[in-house]
């Protein structure tokens, strides 16, 4: 095991390595490539689209996952899009600006080189998305749509309504589903893996438990990669599922892989707030939502009068009036860090006092109900489905919950945690 972190960063400009590297990578021819096993655990967007890429590179895979089927994995729950600097908008976007808003984003302490890599290939993402049958939305001509992420002024989010994650998951299971039939993925559900096997300081394998039998069984590798998903559930509030329990993730921390940044956690602006105090699940109301939602809050503490009784000039739209370059778009930490400070000074909405108003009046008003309910509709419905309150006539209630990790096992730029042949990705 390494005991010194070295990132391998490659050397040379910024915009350079990342080809350099792949030229300066030793390849394998593709009859050598049949000799090597590959162990993927995990089936979110992360572990299927890296083992269906590996399998039809020629590796044989095998793939692990605790639920019954790739499609029960967390990515399904993901709602607003995903970000790709392709500016088909015209509107300014360039690979170097998506790095640019990824490492401010970031609060400049990512590492450059993979930001950079990570501006690159969303480009490609997207084709490969498209190509894989992901029904994104589209302009009347036919071109793919986008709205925009908070952190950003271009409009570079690629979106299936509120269910981008669902459409991806699909489409990167049917890629999967693919190599399965042709017999070079073998997949394993119901298996938890409940040990990673290190041998002469070098991934060799895992130990699984079948959920359905109790059988404890081993399995050997040329490299296991662990695409298990975060640990957002380490909070009380969260957007995660209770199956995103990190238990592959923290068992190969055990065996030595170092863990990096868990205090990196991503608190969501806009999660339905708890109802009551025993509540521990947040269901997410979509980034997106800011696109066209305008927050606020009554301007005077305690103020229990209905949303529609609080005129304009005593309603306080306070990321506007604080950040008015980029309004209610403003990065996750800054809309939820502020949303605290409201609420904490008491100006919290609804029964609990525990919200801030995500209002579409503005918007209905002009582009028409219809138009609103095309880019939002079922997340209006699940929203109504949940409160009992219409958005379509009052405003949303939101409040920030813990939703995305961006620690977790630590790697190099060729995404290998710290145990030769243990690599982590998602
Ligand atoms: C509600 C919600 C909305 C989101 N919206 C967006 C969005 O709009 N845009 C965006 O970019 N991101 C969004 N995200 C974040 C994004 O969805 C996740 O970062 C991403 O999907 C994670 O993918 P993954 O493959 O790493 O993990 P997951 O999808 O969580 O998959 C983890 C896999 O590992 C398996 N597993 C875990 N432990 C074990 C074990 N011990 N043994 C066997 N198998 C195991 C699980 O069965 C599962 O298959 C959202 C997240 C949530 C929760």
């Amino acid at each position: 095991m390494n005991s010194i972190l070295d990132s391998k960063v490659p050397s040379g400009p910024l915009a350079e390595k990342w080809d350099q590297h792949k030229f300066d990578t030793r390849l394998v021819n593709p009859s050598n490539k049949r000799k090597y096993e590959i162990i993927v655990v995990g089936t979110g967007l992360a572990g299927a689209s890296a083992a269906a890429t590996l399998s039809e590179l020629g590796y044989k895979v095998h793939v692990y996952t605790y639920a019954d089927s790739p499609r029960r994995a967390h990515s399904i729950a993901a709602q607003g899009g995903i970000n790709a600097a392709k500016n088909y908008q015209n509107d300014g976007d360039s690979v170097f600006r998506l790095f640019y808003d990824t490492i401010k984003g970031g609060d400049y302490r990512s590492r450059e080189a993979n930001t950079y890599r990570l501006a690159q290939v969303s480009v490609d993402i997207i084709d490969q998305c498209t190509a894989q049958g992901v029904p994104f939305a589209r302009e009347y001509g036919g071109l793919l749509a986008n709205r925009s992420f908070g952190g950003a002024q271009v409009s570079r989010t690629f979106y299936a309504r509120g269910q981008t994650g669902q459409q991806l998951l699909l489409g990167a299971y049917q890629a999967l589903a693919r190599q399965i039939a042709q017999g070079s993925v073998t997949l394993h559900t119901r298996s938890e893996m409940l040990e990673l096997v290190v041998k002469d300081g070098r991934a060799a394998g895992i130990v699984t438990r079948d959920l359905l039998s109790g059988d404890i069984t081993s399995h050997s590798a040329h490299a296991v990669v662990l695409a298990t998903g975060g640990y957002a559930n380490v909070f009380y509030l969260s957007t995660n599922a209770m199956a995103c329990n990190t238990t592959a993730a923290w068992r190969a921390h055990r065996k030595g892989a170092y863990f990096a940044n868990p205090c990196y956690t991503q608190i969501h602006p806009t999660c339905i707030p708890a109802s009551d105090e025993f509540q521990s699940k947040l269901t997410l109301m979509s980034e997106s939502l800011r696109n066209d939602g305008r927050i606020w809050v009554p301007a005077k503490p305690h103020d229990d009068r209905p949303p529609g009784q609080i005129p304009e000039d005593e309603r306080d739209y306070y990321l506007e009036r604080k950040y008015p370059a980029f309004g209610n778009l403003v990065p996750r930490d800054v809309a939820s860090r502020n949303a605290k400070i409201v609420v904490d000074a008491g100006h919290g909405v609804g029964p609990l006092h525990n919200g801030v108003y995500l209002d579409f009046a503005d918007a209905i008003a002009r582009d028409g109900v219809e138009t609103i309910r095309a880019k939002y509709g079922n997340l209006f419905e699940m929203y109504e489905r949940i409160t009992g309150e219409n958005p379509y006539e009052v405003p949303m209630r939101i409040y920030p919950a813990s939703h995305y990790t961006m620690g977790g096992l630590w790697v190099d730029y060729n995404l290998m945690t710290t145990i030769p042949g243990l690599y982590a990705l998602g």
